[in-house]
């Protein structure tokens, strides 16, 4: 494995303080697909400690679980509520994998964890991933699929993703498949400033075992607030076993990137409500000057590091608003590869180069 990304096996420990910037659980997702792809050892400590409920949640610890799965680590401190996590991981193992989360929690943060390895290993992986997949303070399926993967394919390595089935809190139960196929000459870089025009904008809604009448007022008020025409408010098609649950869904497709804004449906607050606060969203998100939006930002600076990484090419993106989120990650990521993320700010937006 690691072809194209040097592996430092036996070199020092990857020490990680959860409790960095804003202390939530992208360290220790990003801390374990380092100590996996560079095969260092991590010790974390004070893990989540930002957060309310400190220490590995469900969802964290399938992350934990995942990436010992795929690099046969040796661990100790994985259990629920342990803050913090000694991890020593072997060389990757590209292959088929079943993780579940076992509760709601989101599985698409367990593929952002073992992603960034098994896209450098020696051969193809197909995963199965079980849990959530649209969650509160997690990507939905949709952006990983429309905005996150197309842009690791521009780095030449394969990721398509199917989504079996939904899966909402609290219930659960959703499934995706991801397939991964690493690059022959490794990921290669790319400049993102600008996302280019704007080709199309819709919005789709998904609500299992609801009334269909709180999909159609949500369409509607949506619809009528920016002006939008029929053809641009869509229902998706679900399963009534997948909810109860409620996804309001914006696509922005420009020319050289794609955002998707979430909003969720809650007990008590109205399908107007939901949709009001999608209004700002997407207008927010359409005055944007930068390539991408504010997840996309903290999400694409490993994949991007690890491409400059493997070719000795620096490279840039733009996004609008800079988030703890990836400010923490940048941090994370330049204790542990040899790269610098350069944060430049204009009146309009930030321009990171990674070199
Ligand atoms: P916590 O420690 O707060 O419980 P967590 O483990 O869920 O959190 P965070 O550290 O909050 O993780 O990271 C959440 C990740 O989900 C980030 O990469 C963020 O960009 C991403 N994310 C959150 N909301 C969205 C969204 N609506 N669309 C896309 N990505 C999102």
């Amino acid at each position: 494995m690691q072809k194209h990304i040097p592996t430092q096996r036996g070199a020092a420990l990857i020490r990680l303080d959860g409790a960095t910037g804003e202390g939530g659980g992208q360290i220790l997702r990003t801390g374990l697909a380092l100590s996996v792809i560079t095969g260092r050892p991590l010790q974390i400590e004070r893990i989540r400690a930002g957060r309310p409920k400190p220490g590995l949640m469900r969802q964290h610890l399938t992350c934990v679980q995942a990436a010992q799965a795929i690099s046969g680590a040796t661990v100790s401190g994985a259990e629920l509520g342990s803050q913090q996590l000694s991890f020593h991981p072997g060389p990757v193992r590209a292959g088929d994998y079943d993780f579940a989360v076992g509760t709601a929690g989101s599985c698409t943060l367990v593929l952002q964890t073992v992603l960034p390895p098994l896209m450098l290993a020696e051969g193809p992986s197909r995963l199965q991933l079980h849990g959530g997949t649209h969650n509160p303070m997690a990507p939905p399926f949709h952006f990983l699929d429309r905005c996150f993967a197309p842009l690791v394919r521009r780095t030449g390595v394969g990721l398509t993703m199917s989504l079996r089935r939904h899966g909402f809190y609290p219930a659960g139960g959703g499934e995706i498949e991801a397939v991964i196929h690493p690059a022959a000459e490794g990921p290669q870089p790319f400049d993102l400033l600008e996302r280019g025009a704007a080709q199309d904008a819709f919005a789709e809604v998904v609500a299992p075992a609801l009334p269909r009448s709180v999909s159609l007022r949500e369409l509607d008020a949506l619809g009528r607030a920016l002006g939008w025409e029929a053809g641009q408010l869509r229902e998706l098609p679900c399963r009534q076993n997948e909810g109860p649950g409620n996804a309001l869904m914006v696509t922005l497709v420009h020319e050289h990137a794609t955002e998707l804004l979430m909003r969720l449906g809650e007990r008590g607050l109205s399908a107007e409500a939901v949709a009001a606060a999608m209004v700002q969203d997407v207008r927010a998100a359409q005055a944007s000057d930068g390539a991408v939006g504010e997840h996309l930002a903290d999400q694409w600076a490993l994949p991007l590091a690890l491409a400059v990484v493997n070719t000795g090419r620096p490279a840039r993106y733009s996004f609008g608003t800079m988030t703890d989120h990836t400010r923490t990650n940048f941090g994370v990521i330049e204790q542990v590869l040899a790269v610098r993320f350069d944060v430049v700010r204009t009146t309009t937006r930030f321009e990171v180069t990674v070199r």
